[in-house]
């Protein structure tokens, strides 16, 4: 199986012609991230960072701005989200793009929870908004900064659309028996106690690129798909449909990542309640942002964690053998749901650039018709394919684009557009 060079590709967005440009943001607690997409085209036009928003005394706020290869960085005080999106515009129009020129079409929002309500993008009105803020309870790390990016974002960009973008939406297609908790089901429902998957718009993404490179129908491919970034996550996809994913009702759940612990028996949170005394929060805390690689070997940065385990550092050595471990399982678990995987995609900034995780996973799995060619796997470049020719399964590298294909889901919200497999994930 080969490639298909991307000249010979169709491109189903030719379609959308002049749609100039969709501004993605991405609000985080403390963060602003931004991407002025052409969703045609699929270039970044211009994209930057508003970090340290909101923190006083001697820190400031971290801009950076890139545009046309240049990248510019200020140090300024960041006191909330408005001041941010303000001072991002400012650099569009002080260092270009100016915005007048950009011809936004659109606004695109990256809303992490959407519950059980959401199961793809909507045009944001002020019971969007608000229905979002009543989701804040699932997602209390991250949906208000998501809600307060949206309304700031409408204040100052009022004359063209805005589209919320869901974290969870792909994964509304999950069958009960993937979502269903085995808890007492009237407090489940009560409380909305059920597994909602997150990275949904990159699983999405990824699981159709793979087709597309391949020159086939997505409805045709059995992928797994794993997208190992600081948040890490993986996907059971059968024909473009998800079948299972590793995160739960919030990102905590599945895979080791770069600072949350994944999978862990819940009794260990009773047990740290009861023993060592920690509240609700410390505890919160510990297993989000003091776990995961962070906690087993004091980095969540996997070069930094290469040099450590390089310097004969064991617990360095450890937390490397918990992760593959971890995603090794999730590897047999999803092959035996599929019963034929034709595709293992790996993405996102570790799955797109450490070949040795790679190399790892697949390790021992020629049985399963799955391995590594350690020449391919050490190639870099975009999207590939780093299995040997008689692989039954393809493992392949195809880098995630999340801002594309929210800028390519925006397109569709606002021309109220069916989305299709091809569009949504071209
Ligand atoms: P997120 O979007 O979740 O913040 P990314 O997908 O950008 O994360 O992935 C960030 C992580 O990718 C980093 O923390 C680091 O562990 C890993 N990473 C990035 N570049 C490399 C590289 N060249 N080699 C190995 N790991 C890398």
């Amino acid at each position: 199986m080969s490639i298909v060079p991307e000249s010979d590709r169709p491109n189903p967005y030719s379609a959308y012609g002049a749609h100039g440009s969709v501004l993605v943001l991405n609000s985080g607690s403390s963060s602003l991230k931004y991407q002025l997409v052409n969703p045609v085209g699929g270039e970044a036009i211009a994209a930057g960072t508003v970090e340290r928003i909101g923190e006083s005394g001697s820190s400031t706020g971290i801009v950076t701005h890139t545009f046309a290869g240049n990248r510019t960085r200020r140090e300024l005080e960041v006191p909330d989200h408005g001041e941010a999106l303000r001072l991002a515009l400012g650099m569009f129009d002080e260092i270009g793009p100016r915005l007048a020129d950009a011809g936004i079409y659109a606004v695109g929002h990256r809303v992490v929870h959407g519950g059980a309500e959401f199961s793809g993008p909507v045009v944001v009105d002020d019971d969007v908004v608000d229905r979002i803020e009543a989701l804040v309870p699932l997602a209390p790390l991250h949906n208000p900064a998501n809600v307060q990016g949206i309304r700031v974002a409408r204040e100052l960009l009022g004359d063209v659309p805005h589209v919320a973008v869901f974290d969870t939406a792909f994964f509304q297609a999950l069958p009960a028996e993937a979502y269903t908790y085995a808890i007492d089901r009237e407090i489940a429902r009560e409380h909305d106690v059920r597994r909602y998957g997150f990275h949904g718009t990159s699983h999405q993404y990824v699981a159709g690129k793979v087709a597309r490179v391949l020159g086939r129908r997505v409805q045709d491919l059995n992928t797994i798909v794993l997208h190992l970034g600081n948040g890490a996550s993986a996907s059971a996809v059968r024909g473009g449909v998800p079948v299972d994913t590793s995160m739960g009702m919030t990102p905590l759940e599945g895979l080791v990542m770069g600072t949350r612990s994944g999978d862990i028996d819940p009794a260990v949170v009773f047990h740290l309640a009861r023993n060592a005394g920690m509240s609700i929060d410390e505890l919160d805390t510990l297993l989000n942002k003091r776990s995961g690689m962070l906690g087993l070997s004091g980095v969540n940065d996997f070069r930094e964690l290469r040099q450590l385990i390089d310097d004969g550092d064991d617990d360095a050595a450890l937390a490397f053998d918990v992760y593959v471990h971890r995603l090794t399982k999730y590897v047999g678990a999803y092959a035996a749901l599929l019963g034929r995987v034709d595709v293992i995609a790996f993405t996102a900034g570790v799955g797109e650039n450490d070949a040795a995780v790679r190399a790892a996973v697949c390790a021992g799995l020629e049985n399963f018709g799955i391995a590594v060619d350690a020449d391919r796997n050490a190639a870099r470049g975009g999207e590939r394919i780093i299995s040997p020719d008689w692989a039954k399964t393809l493992v392949m590298v195809v880098p995630t684009m999340e801002e594309l294909a929210i800028a390519r889901q925006c397109v569709e919200a606002v021309d109220g557009r069916e989305p299709t497999a091809a569009v949504t994930t071209g």
